[in-house]
């Protein structure tokens, strides 16, 4: 395991303070890109290191800014998405919590490479004893002139402002997450146009998770021939992969990306508990599409979940037990959806409604026959035909329980 690759340190008392981040090397990176590098210069550096959006969509952020018009007299912003609303997923959590300078540090590369003088970092309201540590962190580094006015007495400026969101998961879809900070009501907007041209109050905005600009410090110090070294070659660097559910060691493990998923649930997470046998596994956050036993000798990486049928979404890996009845991870996760939809578009406000209805009325023993059939035809309904990915996301991983899972979930509704 990568011990330094995003420096996931221990929670101990002031190991998240600048003074220890400093002592771990911190902010040499963003001195190097700020005081002898080109900002072109920092983006070529990221394309080249394979760094994919650690958020879920994996696209590479080095592309992502590029896509950022250069130069021109108006503002430009970083959005940081730090609002970590998907079941199953807890990694961003781990680094605001112990270690935000190096997310601060991720974050004044990218502003500098981008030519931003103005960023917000998004959290999500249940983190708001972190959303105070974080303006803790903010506060250190502007102290030392690692932030704010004429960093590291070069003429380039940054401010960092913590907007703490109010505990939507659709404000991680990155427009609605726009939406809400301009102080409106967090619903997706339309696209294109796409951020990186009208983004944040119609400026050019570059959003990013807070894993993915937490590998940026890495490859800046390091070298983009480093960063792939660990990882593949169109997918560079670690990955931070949560386990949780029927493993005997549940955590959050930092891992070569495409590092097999049976691996990491039998070795680095200790397998299932005595007695218990894995079901399905759920490989990155709750709208991915489940696995079945025979089908976790996958690497864990985008483009091999992909091929799979799935996806590497959070990278939140959830292992379901062979006591755990499919159909209640069903009703979890239809209530979920239809509790998270916006409204805005009708095939996702009355799908996830209508399935999670269905679902209901079977787990109280009403089930009709056409159920399932049911459910996978309101599933198909939703799919390519919503305003915002949401309504893919909350199709995909039912159709994949539904159809993999037929058999149980046929013995539920008959009973
Ligand atoms: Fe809102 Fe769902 Fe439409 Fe997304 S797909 S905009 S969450 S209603």
């Amino acid at each position: 395991m990568s011990e330094d690759a995003v420096r996931l340190i221990p929670a101990d008392e002031g190991s998240w303070r600048l003074e220890a981040y400093l002592r771990r090397g911190g902010y040499e990176a963003a001195r190097k890109a700020v005081m002898s590098m080109a900002p072109a210069d920092v983006i070529t550096e990221v394309r080249k290191a394979g760094l994919r959006g650690r958020g879920g969509a994996g696209f590479p952020a080095g592309l992502k800014w590029s896509f950022v018009p250069q130069g021109g007299a108006g503002p430009k912003y970083l959005c940081v998405n730090a609002d970590e609303g998907e079941p199953g997923t807890f990694k961003d959590r781990a680094i605001l919590v112990r270690n935000p300078h190096q997310l601060i540090e991720g974050m004044t590369i990218a502003a500098f490479g981008v030519g931003i003088r103005k960023a917000f970092i998004y959290v999500r309201g249940e983190y708001g004893r972190i959303a105070g540590r974080l303006r803790e962190a903010i506060a250190e580094a502007e102290d030392e002139g690692f932030l704010g006015g004429g960093i590291f007495g070069s003429g380039f400026d940054l401010e960092v402002i913590v907007h703490l969101g109010a505990g939507a998961y659709i404000c991680g879809e990155e427009t609605a997450l726009l939406e809400s900070i301009e102080g409106r009501r967090g619903q997706p907007r339309l696209k294109p146009p796409f951020p990186a041209v009208v983004g944040l109050f119609r400026a050019p905005t570059a959003i990013n998770n807070v894993e993915t600009l937490a590998n940026v410090p890495l490859i800046i110090g390091r070298g983009a021939d480093w960063f792939l070294g660990r990882g593949l070659p169109k997918d560079g660097g670690t990955r931070l992969f949560g386990v949780s559910g029927a493993v005997r060691r549940p955590g959050l493990y930092e891992l070569p990306m495409g590092t097999q998923l049976r691996t990491i649930i039998e070795i680095h997470a200790g397998g299932p508990p005595e007695g218990v046998a894995i079901k399905a596994v759920i490989p990155g956050g709750l709208s991915a599409p489940a696995l079945r036993p025979d089908e976790l000798d996958v690497t864990m990486d985008f483009d091999a979940l992909a091929r799979a049928g799935s996806m590497l979404g959070s990278a939140g890996i959830i292992v379901i037990g062979d006591k755990i009845p499919i159909l209640d991870v069903l009703k979890v996760m239809a209530r979920f959806y239809a509790h998270e939809s916006c409204g805005q578009c009708t095939p996702c406000r009355i799908g996830t409604s209508w399935i999670h209805k269905t679902v209901m009325r079977i787990g109280e023993g009403q089930g009709r026959a056409s159920d399932l059939d049911h459910i996978l035809r309101l599933a198909d309904g939703m799919k390519g035909r919503t305003l915002c990915p949401m309504g893919d996301a909350a199709a995909l991983p039912v159709q994949a329980l539904v159809t993999k899972f037929r058999d149980e979930l046929e013995k539920a509704v008959a009973r």
